[in-house]
């Protein structure tokens, strides 16, 4: 396997993106980015500073003065301005804010800037929605990641409970929905496959069947 490759994995909210790159990174002793951490961290300081979520130029001068800061090691905990926010940013509230403030492009400029220097600390497996297409778009493997919206919902759900949170699936699967489609739609970056891509359906297939496939792929790299 190539010391350096680059691994994007994209795809929409629920298709297991996180669990499975986080499980290859450990298989092959490289660093996992989660891109859509960093976005969260944005919309957790907008809500928290009160500043109106459709006040672009607020927001982008927000960001401007904001330190991102991702930890390698094991815990990878995230860091906003020297606080954890690892388990703030997963709050449904900052769920339903994200979208909106990852649409405005001098958010995304930012972050894409932060997300290619970490790329450039070595071999790294990134995910998130434009990794493949935007972000590294000269990376060795792109996988996009996708599964049913039911079984999306679901995982979803499921992660929220595991964390004591107790929404119900409808809930879960109308934000999930919402998210995707401002994902889709909007106009700089949006969450569309990158022509190299590979396709991974993951309905109803295991985390372990998955991260195989992956790891084969790297193998010729
Ligand atoms: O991956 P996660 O679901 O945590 O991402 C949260 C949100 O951050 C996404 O719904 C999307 O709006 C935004 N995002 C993005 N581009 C990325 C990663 C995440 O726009 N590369």
């Amino acid at each position: 396997m190539n010391e350096q490759i680059k691994v994007a994995v994209d795809g929409p909210a629920g298709a297991g993106k996180s669990t499975i790159a986080k499980a290859v990174a450990k298989r092959l002793g490289i660093f996992y980015v989660d891109t859509g951490a960093m976005y969260r961290a944005i919309a957790l300081k907008t809500l928290r500073s009160n500043i109106p979520i459709d006040h672009e130029d607020e927001v982008g001068q927000m960001v401007q003065e904001t330190e991102i800061v991702l930890d390698h090691s094991d815990a990878r905990r995230v860091f906003c301005d020297g606080e954890d926010v690892t388990e703030a940013i997963r709050n449904p509230e900052v769920s339903r804010a994200v979208s909106k403030i990852a649409a405005y492009p001098i958010v995304r400029e930012r972050l894409v800037q932060l997300q290619r220097r970490e790329a450039e600390r070595g071999a790294v497996i990134m995910d998130g929605r434009d990794i493949g297409t935007v972000v590294l778009p000269q990376a060795d493997l792109k996988i996009f990641l996708t599964a049913s919206p039911e079984e999306r919902a679901y995982r979803r759900w499921l992660e929220l409970y595991n964390s004591g949170k107790e929404l119900s699936l409808d809930e879960v699967k109308q934000d999930m929905q919402r998210r995707d489609k401002q994902d889709s739609e909007r106009a700089v970056a949006p969450l569309i496959p990158a022509a190299d891509a590979l396709i991974l359906d993951t309905t109803g297939l295991s985390v372990q069947e998955i991260v195989d496939q992956i790891i084969k792929l790297t193998a010729d790299l």
